[in-house]
């Protein structure tokens, strides 16, 4: 390992109290003490969007549902990511369809596409505190060439009916208040939340429909045994007809084989101690937007519902020195006339990346359902995997959108891993701010 200091999957990285989220994150809900042997018919481990989705389906349909969280709620990056929530996936509609061919590729850009939707629909039908803000989301070049691509994803998804356009100029420049970029992509479809209160908004109308949460409660091992499947969690004992794994890019080997799907990337969030002056506020993203850019390594700004500036990137990054001198360095860069800041929250969150940058879906035994590897678009898609695991577990006819994998290793994973660290760090430190 080339960085020492690199946070690095689920319990090396900064408690969720770290996060900015943490501050207007809402209530959580109410959790069970496990007794020493449990019961279930569905047995679901993490509770972020993915496993919190499917329990609230089960729990809906009155299936009797236990979920069990090594930490806390959206303590993984459910908790920890910047609440943009995204349409489709970074791969072109074009691309989709090649990769999954016909009878995936279609139904795969439909559902994703709608994904969005669906956690519109589950705000209002739960009636979920989570500040979603239909501001679209806004994502600009970083040079020509990339205007072009981003011009010919607008034209892709327009030929398919999205409502996506593209802006240039000063008609940028006011939505954003940067002279940095001169053209981005307006996405109408995503919209942004936050995220740590979506997910525990979620986990409180599942327990109110009489799902079981418990934290605190790492699941450390798993086996087939009389027919059923046998967990165990400190000195408890589950046993579960099925089971939903809901660990993505924090699965450790409880299933051998599962985290090697996907490479394990680092991702950090720097947010202000306090909300921005309103002098600035009117400065920088005067809109409110949400935006991200096409950087190879992306940046992305946005605030949280009280007005904190936050600003976010991918790889692993010390947090605290070089995390503020990078940050001033992006703020100098995209906002130039901005003063010098106070960073009070310093995070990093874990994405999982596949090696054709789609999800899977993933039956690693039989009876073990899962989807693994978001490529950093996970809200949206994780309340539709969610639900569509719970689904499937409960013996529901579905036609998914991703053919169904026994686990493939990321070819050369850990070397892949260091390099992208590498190179990362290096792109980061010196060709990102030209
Ligand atoms: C910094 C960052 C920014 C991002 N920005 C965006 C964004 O703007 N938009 C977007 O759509 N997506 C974004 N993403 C991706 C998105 O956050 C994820 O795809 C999504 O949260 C994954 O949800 P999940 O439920 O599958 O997994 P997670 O939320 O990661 O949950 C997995 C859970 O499993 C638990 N767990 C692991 N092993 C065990 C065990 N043995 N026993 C019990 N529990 C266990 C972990 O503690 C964890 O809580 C971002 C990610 C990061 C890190």
């Amino acid at each position: 390992m080339f960085n020492g200091e690199r946070p690095f999957v689920s319990g090396r990285e900064p408690k969720i109290e770290d996060c900015m989220w943490s501050a207007t994150g809402g209530q959580k809900p109410d959790y069970v003490r496990l007794s020493s042997r449990e019961t279930c018919d569905v047995l679901i481990i993490g509770g972020g969007f993915n496993g919190v989705t499917a329990g609230l389906y089960c729990a809906e349909k009155g299936a009797k549902a236990l979920l069990v969280e090594a930490q806390d709620i959206g303590s993984g990056a459910s908790g920890r990511n910047a609440g943009q929530v995204n349409p489709g996936q970074f791969l072109s509609p074009e691309a989709i369809q090649k990769a999954l061919g016909p009878d995936y590729g279609p139904r795969f850009l439909k559902d994703l596409g709608n994904a969005p939707n669906l956690v519109r629909d589950m705000i209002s039908k739960h009636g979920i505190e989570c500040f979603a803000d239909e501001r679209p989301i806004v994502r600009c070049a970083t040079t020509a060439a990339k205007t072009r691509d981003l011009e010919k994803q607008t034209s892709d998804w327009q030929a398919l009916g999205a409502n996506v356009e593209m802006v240039y100029g000063s008609t940028l420049e006011e939505m954003n208040g940067s002279t940095r970029y001169k053209a981005a992509l307006i996405d109408y479809r995503g919209f942004t939340l936050q995220p740590l209160a979506y997910v525990r908004g979620l986990a409180r109308v599942a327990v109110s429909k009489g799902l079981r949460i418990a934290v605190g409660s790492k699941v450390t091992s798993l086996e087939f045994e009389n027919g059923r499947w046998k967990a165990k969690t400190g000195s408890t004992t589950i046993i579960a007809d099925k089971v939903i794994l809901s660990t993505n890019a924090y699965s450790d080997d409880l299933v051998p084989g599962f985290k090697e799907e996907i490479m394990p990337l680092g991702a950090f969030g720097i947010a202000t101690a306090d909300p921005l002056p309103q002098e600035w506020r009117e400065r920088i993203l005067p809109h409110y937007i949400a935006m991200w850019d096409t950087h190879k390594i992306p940046l992305w700004f946005r605030y949280d519902p009280e007005g904190r500036l936050h600003v976010g990137s991918i790889g692993f990054l010390p947090l605290h020195a070089e995390g503020d001198r990078w940050v001033t360095r992006a703020m100098k860069f995209v906002f130039p006339s901005a003063p010098q800041f106070k960073w009070g929250y310093r995070w990093s969150g874990t994405i999982g990346q596949t090696v054709d940058r789609l999800p899977h879906l993933v039956e690693p035994r039989p009876g073990i359902l899962a989807t693994i590897g978001c490529n950093g678009r996970g809200i949206a898609p994780n309340t539709y995997f969610g639900t569509m695991l719970a689904k499937m577990a409960l013996g529901e006819t579905v036609e998914t959108p991703l053919p169904v994998r026994t686990p493939t290793k990321y070819p050369l994973r850990q070397m892949a891993l260091e390099a992208y660290d590498v190179g990362i760090r290096v792109y980061r430190n010196s060709l990102l701010f030209r």
